[in-house]
């Protein structure tokens, strides 16, 4: 059976004694309230990730993720955080392609190639994110962008690699915008994601892959896209700042 996420996306938002206590408090609840098999997940801003590692230590139910690696192994690119650094903290998960990293910092398809091969040569698992803008979708041409995401960003990777990626759809209209896909639009494209594998390598990769939804997901909507047979868990922007909030889209899953 593939593994089930629910990944907490806190972009640039709680500085660090705010992180530190949200995340406190997440732990707190997962281990009194989460009964499932499911891994929650934190991907943090740099600067928390070391002492939410510690924090973490004997809670195998939370793990800990940055948002953005680069590609380069090391070098003169100040500013940069290299895929090595992150996973001497003790990280297990980045995400890569965020629509916000795509939009904002122009991430192509090609540059997150790249990432990707980075990320997981230092054993980092990355959360590949994918997902039509508004725009594409009134243009009927999201299945094609999404092809050509998953096409363009991962499908270079042999199997063996391949399997260790999380897909997040993230349809872009979606994000922060308190505007959800319904749950038949979101298994739609989860299931054609997951058909574009099995024709890619094979229907046993495209059964344990896990794919995540991401995009206003919240206490009240989470079950029913996690009751979707193509939907694994979620992305989780807005919502993961509120540790009750975050941690009840967790128990949805239960
Ligand atoms: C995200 O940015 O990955 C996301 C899903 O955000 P939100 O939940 O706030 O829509």
């Amino acid at each position: 059976m593939r593994k089930k996420i629910i990944a907490g996306n806190w972009k640039m938002n709680l500085d660090y004694n705010e992180g530190l206590g949200v995340f406190t408090e997440i732990i707190n609840m997962v281990k009194d309230e989460v009964t499932g098999t499911q891994e929650a997940v934190i991907c943090s801003p740099f600067i928390h990730i070391n002492s939410l590692v510690q924090l973490a230590k004997g809670y195998n139910k939370v793990s800990v993720g940055a948002q953005n690696a680069h590609q380069a192994e090391s070098g003169a690119y100040t500013g940069e955080i290299s895929a090595k650094m992150i996973k001497s903290i003790g990280a297990a998960y980045v995400i890569l392609g965020h629509s916000e990293r795509r939009q904002y910092f122009g991430e192509t398809n090609e540059l997150l190639a790249k990432k990707t091969d980075t990320v997981l040569k230092h054993d980092l698992r990355p959360i590949f994110c994918i997902g039509e803008t508004l725009q594409e979708r009134e243009a009927n041409e999201h299945f094609d962008v999404i092809k050509s995401q998953l096409v363009e960003g991962v499908f270079h990777l042999e199997a063996a690699e391949f399997s260790k990626l999380v897909l997040a759809y993230e349809p872009v209209w979606a994000i922060g915008t308190g505007v959800t896909a319904t749950s038949a639009q979101a298994q739609e494209i989860h299931e054609f994601i997951r058909k574009e594998i099995a024709a890619k390598y094979s229907q046993e990769v495209a059964d344990a892959t896990t794919i995540l939804y991401g995009g206003s997901c919240n206490p009240k909507n989470a079950a029913e896209l996690f009751a979707q047979p193509d939907i694994d868990g979620g992305l989780i922007g807005g919502a993961s700042l509120k540790s009750r909030d975050f941690v009840d889209i967790v128990k949805a899953y239960n």
